[in-house]
């Protein structure tokens, strides 16, 4: 048996990164950028108007004020999109709106509120700062500024800066395909019917979830009987993937062949990991293949997975953060174990203030899927703690992405402000 963070760093040392696949920027999304993607421009590419207003030289209207406004001569109007070929001189102005480039000859724009037009001219009531009212070139970013690193797990803006560079296509990591294998002769599939004896192979499908919520491309191998023919030749089918994962016939049964298979396929690097759920694990490597033997209770096999087999889909996937959040979280309850073991206690987690507290969703045996169902988190209580008490705080590991979320932020739960008190 070996201790967690001995077990995970033997996996990951032996996890490689994927290579990198050309895709459109628009199936790009949450995708690991495997290319640096400097700036090809200046965006944007011009001066150009802040404002919808009049673009004049700022000598002329300097001296504006309401009392004695500076009357210009409109040559022309500009909207955005379009250019002006021409020079400003002495006394002349255009109308321009927002986003249109600015002509040379020009250093100003003066927003229409100060204006007011007649006719082919107009009034300008105020002179603003020198300059003032323009975006310039390059403001939001330069040529060759590195906008977009490798690593970059691309989110909606990073896919509107590629639009902005005219990068249709981009390096990305490849996805690791995940071949997936329920063991056991007592499995039945999801379309069979119920008879005494069997359970519905539910692993396959937790697992394929799991494999989809982190980026991997699930492919379902099925079910194995417990049979070492039925186990090498599904294997073998699974070697096609990146990464094997099964589940059950891993623990010391008289059926568990999933260790039997490994040594003959491969290489197993270890089982048995110090933790509860999920003590029994077969990790090892077939034709250089990782393979996960996850135990078949499914929340010892969902748990593993969390621990194992979802950062080494991550670190396959390019990702450098292979590791979910944790929060520290006061117990509402006394927790007893022994110890020796690293305890993952599935739990219910709720807010007070800044606060965070976590209660277990009860009873913990690794065959109540309810359990994990009901969890937004897992708590950790470290191997050598024997007893956690109601108020402590303790490690949790945050499974709910949408935990923080809210029905109504708290900025916007004070309509008007703050209510005086009467
Ligand atoms: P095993 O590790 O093969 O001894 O399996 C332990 C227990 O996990 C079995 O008795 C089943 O109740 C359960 N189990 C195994 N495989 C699956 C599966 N694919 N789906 C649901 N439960 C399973
Ligand atoms: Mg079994």
């Amino acid at each position: 048996m070996i201790h967690l963070e001995e077990a995970i760093r033997r996996i990951l040392e032996q996890i490689p990164c994927l290579g990198l696949e050309r895709l459109s920027f628009q199936q790009a999304q949450g995708r690991v950028l495997g290319e640096d993607i400097p700036a090809p421009r200046n965006i944007p590419p011009w001066d150009n108007s802040a404002m919808d207003g009049y673009a004049v030289r700022w000598r002329d209207i300097r001296a504006a004020s309401p009392e004695k406004p500076v009357v210009l001569k409109v040559l022309a109007d500009l909207p955005a999109g379009r250019t002006f070929k021409g020079r400003l001189g002495p006394g002349e102005a255009l109308r321009i709106m927002t986003g249109a480039p600015l002509p040379r000859s020009v250093d100003t724009v003066v927003q229409v509120e100060s204006t007011e037009r007649s006719g082919a001219n107009v009034k300008i009531f105020a002179g603003p700062g020198k300059g003032k009212n323009i975006r310039l070139a390059g403001e939001d970013v330069k040529t060759g500024d590195l906008v977009l690193a490798k690593g970059t797990v691309l989110q909606p803006a990073h896919i509107g800066m590629l639009a902005s560079f005219q990068r249709s296509v981009v390096y990305v990591y490849q996805q690791p395909r995940v071949a997936i294998l329920a063991t056991g002769d007592e499995l039945l599939e999801i379309d069979e019917p119920l008879k005494e004896g069997k359970i519905v192979n539910s692993n396959s499908y937790t697992i394929t979830a799991q494999v989809a919520a982190c980026g991997g491309l699930p492919i379902q191998l099925g079910i194995a009987k417990d049979r070492m023919e039925d186990l090498l030749s599904k294997i073998q089918q699974g070697l096609v993937a990146d990464l094997l994962v099964t589940s059950g016939g891993v623990s010391v049964g008289d059926y568990d062949l999933v260790k039997e298979m490994l040594k003959k396929l491969g290489k197993i690097n270890f089982w048995k990991v110090a933790m509860r759920p999920g003590q029994p694990l077969a990790f090892g490597l077939i034709s250089e293949k990782p393979l996960f033997g996850l135990p078949g209770n499914p929340v010892s096999s969902m748990v593993s997975f969390e621990q194992f087999v979802r950062p080494a889909i991550l670190k396959m996937s390019g990702h450098q953060n292979l590791f979910r959040p944790t929060l520290k979280a006061c117990l509402r309850e006394e927790i007893e174990k022994k110890a020796g073991l690293v305890h993952f206690i599935r739990c219910r987690l709720s807010r007070e203030g800044e606060k965070i507290y976590a209660s277990t969703t009860g009873e913990q045996g690794s065959g109540i899927l309810s359990s994990m169902v009901k969890a937004q988190g897992l708590i950790v209580l470290p191997r050598d703690l024997t007893r956690a008490r109601a108020g402590e705080e303790v490690q949790t590991i945050l499974l709910d992405p949408m935990f923080f979320h809210s029905p109504l932020p708290s900025y916007l739960s004070l309509p008007g402000g703050r209510q005086k008190k009467s």
